[in-house]
Parts: C-alpha cells; structure tokens; sequence
C-alpha cells in the first residue's frame, strides 16, 4: 500500500552575508527577541526554534549563523550545501555588503545547480535614517539587483524588531512549497513513496 509522505519536522536555513550586516543580530531577534548594540564577532552557530506550521503541526527550525567568511573554500562548499534554505543578509547603509551577498548568491545556485533554493535576501538595519549612519542602498536597487526564482527581498531591522519574523515565515513558506513540489514530482512520476521520502534531514 502507498503511504502517505510524512510531515518534514526538521528544517536547516543558513544565514550568510557580510560581517557586521546584522546576521546575529537577526537570529538572536528571532529565537529568543533579544538585541545587543554589542557587537560581537561570530564563529559559527546553531540555533533552534520550534514553530507551529498549520493546525497540529509543528516543526524545528535549525538556523545555522554563519562568520560571514570563510578561510578555506570547502568548509563554504560544505555550508551552501548543507543549507535547504539561506537567508542573505546585508546592511542597508553598505553598499560592499550587498555585492558580497549577491555574490554568495550566485554561488549558492552554482552549489546546488539550480536557482530554484528557497531564499530571502534581507536589507537589514533599515531603522538607520539620517546622520552619518544612513541608509545608502535603496529597495529599488537591491531589488532590481537581485535574482533567481524564489528569491524574496525583504528590508529587516533587527534592532527594533522590524519585519524579522516576517523573512522567517516567508522563508518557510518557500520551503513547505518547495517540498510540495518534489513530493508531486515524486508522485507523478509513478514512484512509491515511503517515509525516507520525508525524512527528517
Ligand atoms: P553579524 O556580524 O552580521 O553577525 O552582525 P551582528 O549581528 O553581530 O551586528 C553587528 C552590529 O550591528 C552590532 O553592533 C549590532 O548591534 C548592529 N546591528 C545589528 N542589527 C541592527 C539593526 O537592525 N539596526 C541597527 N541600527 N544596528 C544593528
Ligand atoms: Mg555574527
């Protein structure tokens, strides 16, 4: 007998982007709504969080915070290949750290060889609005930068809790359709599913 796919419970969104853009800032915001002006250069950490995704269903969310560079090529290889989903950040007031993200862009879709990766790629620090720490790159610009099929651009300050549950959910939604899609897939091509279909990953 066919069974039906089991609900993915555990999902791994990597965070990446230049350093000082605010990845930690966003994580820590989201997980436990905390925010410190300190800042506090990161290794590398994981992150969980269980979140509700429709009636009765729950999930883990894994978010891995990254350094934001690496020092050797294949630990980065690793990461984008790791990652089923990536949020990329840059700051709204660094136009570099919107060069550098949209570079990891590209190389997450030559890691995974397609630009169909769930992805959102995150102005943060959108509260800076006048003095010397303004914002410099606009909406218009990042967005007509950026590319790929499921890539959503969304504007974030982790400071004051602006829009940061909003690229999480948003990023889960690409996520859950993504896998809609390969179990259909899946489905139309006549294959028997089992539960490794759905394995927890
Ligand atoms: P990371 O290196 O990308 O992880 O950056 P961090 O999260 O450590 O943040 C770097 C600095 O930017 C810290 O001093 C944070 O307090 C500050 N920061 C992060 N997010 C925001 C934000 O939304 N608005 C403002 N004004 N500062 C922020
Ligand atoms: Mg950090």
């Amino acid at each position: 007998m066919d069974t039906l796919p089991l609900p993915r419970n555990i999902f791994n969104v990597v965070v990446l982007g230049a350093g000082g853009v605010g990845k930690t800032s966003l994580v820590t915001r989201f997980v436990k709504n905390e925010f410190s002006d300190h800042y506090n250069p990161t290794v590398e950490d994981l992150y969980e969080k269980p979140i509700h995704l429709r009636r009765g269903v729950s999930a883990m969310l894994q978010v891995l915070d990254t350094a934001g560079s690496y020092q050797f090529p294949a630990m980065k290889r690793l990461t984008l290949q790791y990652g089923e989903a990536f949020i990329l950040v840059y700051s709204v007031k660094d136009p570099a750290s919107l060069d550098e993200a949209l570079k990891l862009q590209q190389e997450i879709y030559e890691a995974k060889g397609t630009e169909d990766v769930p992805m959102v790629l995150v102005g943060n620090k959108c509260d800076l609005t006048s003095g010397t720490d303004k914002r410099i790159v606009s909406h218009a610009i990042a967005s007509t930068l950026s590319r790929g099929k499921n890539c959503i651009l969304a504007e974030t300050s982790a400071k004051y809790d602006m829009n940061v549950s909003g690229v999480f959910t948003a990023l889960m939604a690409q996520i859950a359709l993504a896998h809609s899609n390969v179990v259909s897939s899946k489905k139309s091509k006549g294959k028997k599913r089992n539960a490794t279909d759905c394995a927890v990953s």
